[in-house]
């Protein structure tokens, strides 16, 4: 028994109970624990999706090179599925995302190029951008664009929203994921309304976040968005892969909250996971507080594992410099 490649080892990851952080909480809370994939995180289900796609769609074509901008989790996805079919990659991130995850992708072969934060989404040295242009420049590329290609929140659909339907035998009542892209939470939103339309959904924002006040007022509020620090969920753009109507409500959750809860994740129940993670965990249980009765189950999303953060949340120096650790 054995795979073909280690791209047929994504999805089906296990879904695992919360027992320590959520004591004197109702309902069975339960974590969708997406380390588990080999690129250890949640993206690779739509890299391999946003891959063969284009394949089918004849915009990726042998020898070609994949160009995308990422936090790093996508690009890892898109890493591995570019090993399995021979193709090249370069991805463009910000200077804000951790230095093991720029490390990580030049581990397996990719070529980072790297652009600052702190610069309007439209500024020609944006990582949006500068993607957009190396597309054009090189020969023979294909630009995913995770926020606006449909075939992100499609893989969720077909993969992550069946799983975690069939794991809770169709008894959630609650689905917790946090938001960038938008793709997890809609994607697994839609599968899971269509079979029981009651399931309520909340998605993870930060505070520097446009997300949470569109939903409620829709305006695109610019003075929304200001510097935070949690990789991988708010943004300063309205994806296409969020479809407002699929999530219920959102919750902000700030930098040190979702960092002490990620600590607390690895210390109290053995799951070593990612920063937003924790964002995800914090404001799920703030909700569930007040809202969840004891015959609930809620489905918390983890997205990726806490080897990218041991510079950081995992990090007591680094803690302290930010003032969140005594
Ligand atoms: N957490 C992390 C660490 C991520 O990399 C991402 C992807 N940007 C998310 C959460 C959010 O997932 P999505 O893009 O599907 O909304």
């Amino acid at each position: 028994m054995y795979l073909n490649n280690i791209v047929e080892a994504i999805g089906n990851t296990p879904l695992v109970k919360l027992n320590s952080v959520t004591k004197g909480i109702p309902g069975t809370i339960l974590a969708k624990v997406e380390y588990f994939n080999p690129g250890n995180s949640v993206k690779d289900r739509m890299a391999i999706r946003m891959v063969e796609d284009a394949e089918k769609a004849g915009l990726l074509k042998p020898g070609g090179t994949i160009i995308e901008g990422t936090s790093g989790n996508t690009g890892m996805g898109l890493a591995l599925a570019a090993i399995a079919k021979g193709y090249k990659t370069i991805f463009v991130m910000s200077d804000k995302q951790s230095k093991e995850k720029q490390d990580i992708l030049r581990a397996v072969g990719a070529q980072v190029v790297v652009c600052p934060v702190d610069v309007a989404p439209d500024d020609p040295r944006s990582y949006y951008s500068v993607a957009r242009r190396l597309n054009q420049e090189t020969p023979n590329s294909f630009y995913p664009n995770q926020y606006d290609n449909l075939s992100n929140a499609a893989a969720h659909y077909e993969t992550t929203g069946p799983e975690v339907w069939q794991q809770t035998e169709g008894r959630i009542t609650h689905f917790a994921a946090g938001v960038g892209t938008g793709g997890t939470i809609c994607g697994v939103s839609k599968y899971l309304k269509e079979q029981n339309p009651d399931v309520y959904t909340l998605g993870l924002d930060t505070y520097g976040s446009v997300f949470k006040k569109y939903k409620e007022t829709g305006i695109f509020d610019v003075n929304e968005i200001y510097p935070y620090k949690t990789e991988g969920i708010g943004e300063d753009i309205l994806p296409k892969n969020v479809n407002f109507d699929l999530i219920d409500q959102f919750i902000k959750v700030g930098d040190k909250e979702a960092a002490l809860m990620t600590r607390r994740l690895a210390k109290e129940e053995g799951l070593f996971v990612g920063w937003s993670c924790g964002s995800a965990v914090h404001g799920a249980l703030e909700y569930a507080k007040e809202n969840l009765k004891a015959d609930d189950t809620m489905v918390i999303l983890l997205p990726d594992h806490g080897t990218r953060y041991l510079g950081k949340v995992y990090n007591d120096e680094w803690m302290r410099a930010q003032g969140w650790l005594d």
